[in-house]
C-alpha cells in the first residue's frame, strides 16, 4: 500500500492522501489549501499525479479544506466516483458553488492589480461550469457504516466522525490491512451532531492533529462565556460580531443562542446571521434531522424551529447586509469567514473594531496568516480593506466550540484503534511535533509526521 500525502502535511488546510492499493488509485479527500499567501501557493502547484488516473474519491466530510478541489479535479480529467454520506454530498455542492464564485471575484481582484503591473492575470482555479461539471461525480451516496466494495479485495467503510453533520472516518480495507483515515475529528457532547463512533481495529491510521497539543475547555464553559460577551458587549451599546464558519459552527451558534433567548438570557437584541453561505446550509442541516443526536432530535422536533426564532433575522442580500452598518449598535452579527479572511465579516470588522464599545467572539481555529489569527495573537492595528484600523473592541477566543478533538480526545480515539503505524496530518508545524510526544506517552507504536507529497510504502 503506497500513500503520497498531496495536502495537510505539516499544516491544516488542503486535505487529499493519494491512496495506491489493489490495482486502484484512491484519494482521501481532495481539499483546498487556505491561508497565508504561501500555504494558497500550494493549490496552484498541480496535482502530483494524473486526475484522470484517480478511480474515487472518498470524501470524509464538506469543509472547502477537504472537498475544495474537486472541481479542479474534474476539470483536469478525473472521471471517477467521489463517495460520500448524503449530507455530505448535499453540503458540497453549496459549498463548491460559493468557492467558484469567491474565486471568481479574486481573480477579477488579481487581474486588476496584475493589469497595472504589466503582470499576467491569474484565472481562478475553477468556475461555476466546473463546479456544476463535478455535481455528477456525486451520486455515489452511502450512509455509515455500509460496507461498499470499490474492487476485488478492496472495501471502504465510512463511520461517525461527530465533526460536523455527514463527516466519515473513511475504513479502508486492502492487501489484508486496515487503513483508517480519521477526517477530522469531532469533540463529544457536542449540540446537534451524534459523538464519533468507537473506530475499529486499524494497522495503519492517518489522524488528523488540529488540537494535537491542547486541551479544550467544556462546552458549558464556552456557552457561559459566550454569554457574558453578550452581556458586556451589549449591555455597553456596542456590536458583538461573531466570525463564523458557515458550516456547523454556525449552526451550534444559533441553537446555543436559541436556547439562552428560550430561557429568557439572552437581552434584547436583533441577532443577524449575515452570510448567505451559512443561510444555505441551515437550511440543508433542517433536511437530514436523522444525523443529529438524540437531544438536537428531540429540540427540532419542537417549535419553534432554533434556526427560526423571533430575534433572528437572515440578511441575504449585499444590500441588507450594507445596511446592518446603518443599524444603532446593540446587535449580534455573525457573518463568515470564520477565519476573518473575506466574506462580510471583513466590512463588519472595519466598521466596528476600532469601537471600544464592540466585541468580538472568536468561536473557531484561526490559522496561522489569517487576519482572525493576528487578531487573537494581540495585534493594535490591522489592515483591513486598505484601510489602518485600530483594535480596540473586547475580544474573546472562545475554544469549546471546537468542532475538532483535543489531544484527550484523539488519543483516546487513537487508542482504540490499536495501530502499528500512526501519521499525523492536518496539524500546524509546531503542534506536530508536540502531539507526537503526548501520543508515544500513551501508545506504542511508529509515529510518523509525513511532509507535503512525501510518498511512504507500508
Ligand atoms: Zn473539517
Amino acid at each position: 500500500m503506497k500513500i503520497t500525502f498531496c495536502g495537510a502535511a505539516e499544516t491544516v488546510t488542503g486535505s487529499c492522501h493519494l491512496v495506491e492499493t489493489g490495482g486502484l488509485k484512491i484519494l482521501l479527500d481532495c481539499g483546498l489549501f487556505q491561508g497565508s499567501h504561501d500555504v494558497e501557493s500550494r493549490n496552484r502547484a498541480g496535482f502530483p499525479f494524473s486526475p484522470e488516473e484517480i478511480d474515487y474519491v472518498l470524501l470524509s466530510h464538506s469543509h472547502l479544506d477537504h472537498v475544495g478541489m474537486i472541481p479542479r479535479l474534474v476539470k483536469e480529467g478525473f472521471h471517477g466516483e467521489v463517495i460520500a454520506t448524503p449530507p455530505t454530498a448535499a453540503i458540497a455542492k453549496v459549498i463548491l458553488a460559493d468557492s467558484a464564485h469567491i474565486q471568481s471575484e479574486e481573480a477579477a481582484h488579481h487581474s486588476r492589480h496584475a493589469k497595472r503591473r504589466g503582470e499576467k492575470p491569474l484565472p481562478p482555479l475553477y468556475d461555476m461550469g466546473d463546479v456544476l461539471d463535478s455535481i455528477d461525480a456525486f451520486h455515489h451516496r452511502i450512509p455509515y457504516e455500509e460496507v461498499v466494495r470499490l474492487t476485488d479485495g478492496v472495501e471502504a467503510v465510512f463511520h461517525d466522525a461527530g465533526h460536523i453533520l455527514g463527516s466519515a472516518t473513511i475504513e479502508l480495507r486492502a492487501e489484508g490491512k486496515t487503513l483508517l483515515y480519521s477526517g477530522d475529528l469531532g469533540n463529544s457532547r457536542r449540540p446537534i451532531v451524534r459523538d464519533p463512533t468507537d473506530p475499529p481495529h486499524a494497522d495503519i491510521v492517518l489522524i488528523e492533529s488540529t488540537y494535537g497539543n491542547r486541551l479544550h475547555r467544556p462546552l458549558q464553559e464556552s456557552v457561559d462565556e459566550l454569554k457574558q460577551a453578550i452581556h458586556t458587549v451589549l449591555g455597553r451599546g456596542g456590536n458583538l460580531l461573531i466570525p463564523s464558519f458557515a458550516l456547523e459552527r454556525t449552526q451550534e451558534v444559533l441553537y446555543e443562542l436559541f436556547l439562552m433567548w428560550k430561557a429568557k438570557e439572552l437581552p434584547q437584541c436583533d441577532i443577524i446571521l449575515d452570510s448567505p453561505l451559512a443561510i444555505a446550509t441551515t437550511r440543508i442541516f433542517a433536511r437530514f434531522p436523522g444525523y443529529f443526536d438524540s437531544e438536537g432530535k428531540a429540540v427540532f422536533s419542537k417549535t419553534p424551529n432554533p434556526f427560526q426564532f423571533p430575534p433572528l433575522r437572515y440578511t441575504q442580500s449585499t444590500d441588507e447586509s450594507k445596511h446592518i452598518n446603518a443599524l444603532p449598535e446593540g446587535n449580534i452579527i455573525i457573518a463568515g469567514s470564520g477565519m476573518c479572511s473575506g466574506g462580510r465579516i471583513v466590512h463588519h470588522l472595519r466598521h466596528n473594531l476600532w469601537r471600544e464599545e464592540a466585541g468580538v467572539v472568536f468561536v473557531g481555529y484561526q490559522a496561522h496568516g489569517t487576519l482572525g489569527r493576528t487578531i487573537v495573537d494581540g495585534a493594535k492595528h490591522v489592515r483591513i480593506l486598505g484601510e489602518e484600523t485600530a483594535v480596540k473592541a473586547g475580544l474573546w477566543t472562545v475554544n469549546g466550540f471546537s468542532a475538532h478533538a483535543d489531544q484527550k480526545g484523539l488519543i483516546d480515539w487513537l487508542e482504540k484503534t490499536s495501530a502499528d503505524h500512526i501519521l499525523l496530518v492536518h496539524g500546524e508545524k509546531d503542534t506536530l511535533p508536540e502531539f507526537e510526544k503526548a501520543i508515544g506517552g500513551r501508545i506504542k507504536a511508529e509515529i510518523r509526521i509525513p511532509q507535503w507529497r512525501e510518498t511512504m510504502t507500508l
